[in-house]
């Protein structure tokens, strides 16, 4: 069985954590779980759990723990965690870490944390428009679409993620500081912490990550 490092991507939102989680998991050969995609997933149901998630994230609240750690222990068991992953928005707080370590035991861990200022995040997540369609991200400054703000292709209109508009925004930066932040020094006292520059072009932070994953 070939093993590829078990890994976590720590950072605000906007950190781009969802970018280089992708490129490790392409290099790595190792899945890749974003429970904030697993999440967008899941509310387009119309159960009482898919509705309860809406309203946690539409207002760019950390959904609550027991949805979280029943999604988690599912993907981890399926896709075989044992092999090696890429963890992307999770955990998300100290107690998820404590239950992540008891999923996995004593193991070793990777934690890339994406430091950026908060200007930066302001002005990526309020910029930041998706397909509904096909799932392309773009940006209305730094990656805007070819025509007017529809997707170039599937040419429908571009919409803008609930909780990437103002009032959340601000949320999902006061959840940051008081709940994911403390991750860092968590995962720093155990040895694993790796931190960079997050400000930097995707290519340049990837070049520093993939360093480590030799
Ligand atoms: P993300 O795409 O990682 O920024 O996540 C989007 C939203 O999903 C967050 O603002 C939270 O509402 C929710 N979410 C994602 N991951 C978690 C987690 N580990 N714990 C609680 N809520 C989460």
């Amino acid at each position: 069985m070939k093993l590829s490092p078990k890994i976590i991507l720590l950072g605000p939102p906007g950190s781009g954590k969802g970018t280089q989680a992708k490129r490790i998991s392409e290099f790595c050969k190792s899945p890749h779980i974003s429970t904030g995609e697993i999440l967008r997933k899941a509310v387009s149901g119309t159960d009482k759990t898919a509705r309860r998630i809406k309203f946690y994230m539409n207002k760019g609240k950390l959904v609550p723990d027991e949805i979280i750690f029943s999604i988690i222990r599912k993907h981890l068991k399926k896709t075989d965690a044992k092999k090696g992953f890429v963890l992307d928005g999770f955990p998300r707080n100290v107690q998820q870490s404590e239950v992540l370590k008891k999923i996995l035991g004593d193991v070793d861990l990777i934690v890339f944390n994406l430091k950026v200022g908060t200007d930066t995040i302001i002005r990526r997540l309020s910029g930041r428009r998706v397909c509904k369609v096909c799932g392309s991200n773009y940006h209305m400054e730094f990656q805007p679409p070819k025509f007017d703000e529809k997707c170039d292709r599937c040419k429908l209109k571009l919409y803008q993620r609930d909780d990437d508009k103002q009032v959340a925004i601000k949320n999902r930066l006061k959840v940051y500081e008081m709940e994911s932040k403390p991750l860092v020094r968590y995962y720093q006292k155990k040895g694993f912490l790796i931190s960079t520059n997050g400000e930097r072009s995707e290519e340049k932070i990837f070049s520093t990550i993939k360093k480590y994953l030799k």
